[in-house]
C-alpha cells in the first residue's frame, strides 16, 4: 500500500527525515510516535504527496505518488493534515462535502451516493447539531471532529492522519479511535497516524513506528517497541509497564529522565 525507499526530508537546508525505509501493508493500523520534532508530521506530509522530498522514492500501491493526478489520489489516500493554517469560512456540512470533490470535480453537484456518504459521516462523528454552523464558530473538538469526517467522506482506502484526537475530550478520544478501528477491521482500510497518546497508541494499533530525530528508532508490535527501555531513551521519560486489567498493559509515566 505504502512504500518508501531511502526516504530524505527537510526544509531549506536542515535535513529532517533521515533515510527512511517503511511499508505499510494493506489493512494495517499504524501509530507513529516520538517526541516534539521528531519528524512525524514531515513524514505524513511527505507520504501524501504535500511536501517533496530531497530524495529517495515513495510508492503508493505500486505507483510513485507524483506520478498521480492529485485526484486519483484523492480516491485513493486521504490525509489529515495537523494544523489548520485558517479556519475556511464553511458550514460543516460544505466542509465535509469537499471530501467527495474527488468523485464529483468541484463544479458538479453531489449525486445521492455523494450525499448519503456526507450524512452517514456527519453522524459518525457527532455532528447532527452542527451541520450548519460556520466552522469558525465550533469548539476546536468540534471542528476536529468535523475535519475527520471529511476524511471518512472521502472513502478512501488510505487514511493518514496526523493527531486526529488532538483538541477532543477523553470520550471523543476513545470514540474517534474506536470508529477508526471498526472502520479498520470491517473495511480492510490502512490506517497511518500520528498519536501523542502512548497508551492510546499502544491499544489500538497493530504496530508502532517510533520516530527519534527523523529516523525510524524502531517499528513493531506495540507491547515490544513501547518498552520500558525504549521509552527512556527516545522519550527522555522513567515508565513503569503495568498490567492492567483484561488484557492491556499501561504505561504509566513515573518522571523525566534527569540529564
Ligand atoms: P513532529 O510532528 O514530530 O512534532 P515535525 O515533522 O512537525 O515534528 O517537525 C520536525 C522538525 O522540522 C522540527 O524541528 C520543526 O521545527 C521543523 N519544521 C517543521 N515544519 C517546518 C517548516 N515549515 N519550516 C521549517 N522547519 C520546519
Ligand atoms: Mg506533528
Amino acid at each position: 500500500m505504502i512504500k518508501t525507499e531511502n526516504l530524505n526530508a527537510g526544509y531549506e537546508n536542515k535535513n529532517i527525515l533521515n533515510n527512511i525505509n517503511l511499508q505499510i501493508n494493506k489493512g494495517e493500523m499504524v501509530s507513529v510516535v516520538g517526541p516534539n520534532g521528531s519528524g512525524k508530521s514531515t513524514l505524513l506530509k511527505v507520504l501524501s504527496g504535500n511536501m517533496k522530498p530531497d530524495s529517495g522514492e515513495i510508492f503508493i500501491n505500486d505507483v510513485e505518488v507524483n506520478k498521480y493526478k492529485s485526484k486519483n489520489l484523492a480516491q485513493v489516500m486521504a490525509f489529515l493534515p495537523q494544523v489548520l493554517k485558517q479556519i475556511p469560512q464553511f458550514t460543516v456540512e460544505e466542509l465535509v462535502s469537499f471530501g467527495r470533490f474527488p468523485y464529483t470535480g468541484w463544479n458538479q453537484s453531489l449525486k445521492q451516493e455523494d450525499l448519503d456518504k456526507v450524512k452517514n459521516a456527519i453522524n459518525i462523528f457527532d455532528l447532527n447539531n452542527f451541520e450548519n454552523r460556520l466552522l469558525a464558530k465550533l469548539s476546536g473538538g468540534e471542528r476536529q471532529r468535523a475535519r475527520i469526517a471529511m476524511t471518512f467522506a472521502q472513502d478512501t482506502d488510505i487514511l493518514l492522519l496526523d493527531e486526529p484526537n488532538t483538541f477532543l475530550d477523553i470520550s471523543h478520544q476513545y470514540k474517534i479511535l474506536e470508529i477508526l478501528s471498526e472502520y479498520n477491521k470491517a473495511k480492510e482500510k490502512t490506517i497511518l497516524m500520528v498519536l501523542h497518546d502512548l497508551n492510546q497508541a499502544k491499544r489500538f494499533s497493530d504496530r508502532v513506528i517510533v520516530l527519534e530525530e527523523g529516523k525510524i528508532f524502531a517499528d513493531g508490535h506495540p507491547d515490544e517497541v513501547l518498552s520500558e527501555s525504549v521509552l527512556e531513551k527516545v522519550f527522555s521519560v522513567n515508565v513503569k509497564i503495568s498490567k492492567m486489567e483484561g488484557e492491556y498493559k499501561s504505561i504509566i509515566p513515573l518522571s523525566a529522565v534527569k540529564n
